[in-house]
């Protein structure tokens, strides 16, 4: 469905990389002489990061790119440079499909008249629900429609129309390897699980992967990402205590990725929300800490569907401080107020990318107006 573009390797590589066990097994021991490090610069990474690496003892090699990026031979280490190296190729990912994940609106048969009730209650809004009331009536009275079938149906092509936009997709086309992605939110939105779930399916579609574990304030959070990056194949970069500078954690995820000729990374943070200056802050070094190798290609901000309107709060807060290019809505599974995705994508003009529907490695998809939209008017 959407094509994206990532490192052509041969399929000698491909299937070596695939099948080979220690590749699972050797990320932690990267992870952890890449975090490592870390501690000793608690103070302030950030800086060091502008003399690229606090930890020239780890990777001896990894030390000297930055430095002097002209005078590595045939590529200059910079981000720019490497990008333009990788032969590329145009790939289709497994497709992921919302399922039955999706609650529909109606519990009983299909009654116009109590449609803007039941668009209220799913937190479309009230204006919202309003007019796409007035709309399916007359657009019902012009065609005739009167059938429960009919009626779901136009109520589906309405929704439809008014969910689609043309920036759904992820940012993965560019070519500038290595992606990355920036995962932002409050606590408990499904952060980590979303990131768990891309990773695997990047990895069935044969993409290499490099997770940083950047919530540094909770090991559990990092252990969490861990077991995920464990599941999923995925290289892992993580602090090497709690509480370690997120900025550092980021920055090495991408150095990382760039060594391993990676062809994305994504990086979790965490989602302290206490005000929006220490959250602009640590965006903010988190941010430039990876724009000193590679592009930003997104900032998804998670939002958990089943917080009603708060998740129009945060998102607004988040989108504020945070340059967000796309809204994953996690556990639409839980709830039946699925209005609170249009609402979003409508206030905050943001696409939504991806949805979650259950705490499995599958439970996931690209947002797709069409099946939304027809879960939501699905006959019970
Ligand atoms: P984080 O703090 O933002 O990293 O959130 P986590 O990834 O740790 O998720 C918090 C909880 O939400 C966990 O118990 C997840 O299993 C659960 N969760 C995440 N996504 C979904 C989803 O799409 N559906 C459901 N039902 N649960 C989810
Ligand atoms: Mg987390």
């Amino acid at each position: 469905m959407f094509k994206f573009l990532k490192r052509l390797r041969s399929s000698k590589q491909e299937s070596t990389s695939q099948a080979e066990p220690e590749l699972v097994a050797e990320p932690p021991v990267v992870a952890e002489q890449a975090a490592s490090p870390v501690i000793e610069s608690p103070v302030k990474p950030l800086e060091p990061a502008k003399v690229p690496l606090p930890e020239p003892e780890v990777h001896a090699e990894a030390a000297e790119p930055e430095p002097e990026p002209v005078a590595k031979a045939p590529e200059p280490a910079s981000a720019a440079a490497s990008e333009v190296e990788p032969e590329l190729v145009a790939v289709e990912l497994p497709k992921r499909s919302l399922g039955t994940g999706i609650r529909s609106l109606f519990s009983e048969n299909f009654d116009v008249d109590d449609l803007e009730d039941i668009l209220i209650l799913a937190d479309f809004g009230v204006e919202t629900a309003e007019e796409i009331t007035n709309q399916l009536k007359s657009v019902a009275q012009k065609q005739g429609a009167s059938s429960d079938a009919e009626l779901r149906l136009l109520l589906k092509d309405l929704l439809v129309e008014r969910l689609s936009r043309n920036d759904s997709s992820l940012n993965l086309d560019d070519g500038k390897l290595p992606y990355v992605i920036l995962v932002v939110g409050v606590n408990g939105a499904g952060k980590t699980t979303t990131i768990g779930k891309l990773a695997r399916w990047l990895k069935d579609g044969d993409w290499e992967v490099v997770l940083g574990a950047a919530d540094t304030f909770r090991a559990a959070a990092v252990e969490q990402l861990a077991t995920w990056a464990e599941r999923s194949g995925a290289r892992l970069v993580k602090p090497a205590k709690e509480g370690a500078d997120p900025a550092a954690v980021a920055y090495q995820t991408v150095e990382l990725a760039i060594q391993a000729e990676a062809d994305i990374a994504i990086i979790d943070t965490a989602g302290r929300l206490q005000n929006k200056k220490d959250l602009m802050d640590e965006l903010g070094k988190i941010r430039r800490a990876v724009e000193k190798q590679a592009k930003i290609s997104e900032v998804l901000l998670v939002i958990d569907a089943t917080n009603g309107q708060n998740a129009m709060s945060q998102a607004k807060a988040f989108a504020e401080v945070a340059e967000v290019t796309g809204i994953v809505m996690t556990k639409l599974d839980g709830t039946a107020k699925g209005g609170i995705l249009y609402a979003l994508q409508k206030e905050l003009d943001l696409p939504i990318k991806l949805v979650g529907v259950g705490e499995q490695v599958n439970d996931f998809a690209f947002f797709s107006p069409e099946e939304f939209a027809k879960g939501l008017v699905a006959r019970k």
